[in-house]
């Protein structure tokens, strides 16, 4: 596995894109492509780039620039949970139900949330 781009260092952007979990709290980290499973860099985002810019802006022109912007279309047969970030088959994520994209693995805790809140 590499060291520094991985499922614990990045997290799903959209599409193919994944990028550093660090690029939220630093405004620093990497852009990569998740080629099943391994992680390719495609830019790297500083501090002074994220001034003007948000993330959504900077990851599209990257992928525009190389001429890639299929990168960030989002595979219609499969589906991200709103809660975990993970991207199922969508056969496993519940979009009927609840206003968020909830997975199975996520949807009995988030049941139960929601039962809270309805009943506070
Ligand atoms: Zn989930």
């Amino acid at each position: 596995m590499n060291k520094w781009n991985n499922y614990e260092t990045l997290e799903h952007h959209k599409g193919m894109i994944w990028v550093g979990k660090l690029i939220k709290t630093e405004n620093k980290g990497n852009i990569c492509v998740n080629q099943n499973g391994e992680f390719r860099v495609i830019a790297y985002v500083s501090p002074d780039m994220l001034e003007h810019k948000d993330l959504d802006t900077m990851v599209a022109e990257v992928v525009t620039a190389e001429g890639t912007q299929y990168l960030l279309e989002e595979d219609e047969t499969k589906i991200t949970c709103s809660i975990c970030g993970n991207t199922y088959d969508e056969l496993m994520v519940n979009i009927v139900d609840y206003p968020d994209d909830v997975c199975l693995k996520c949807e009995s805790q988030y049941r139960e949330r929601a039962k809270e809140y309805c009943e506070a």
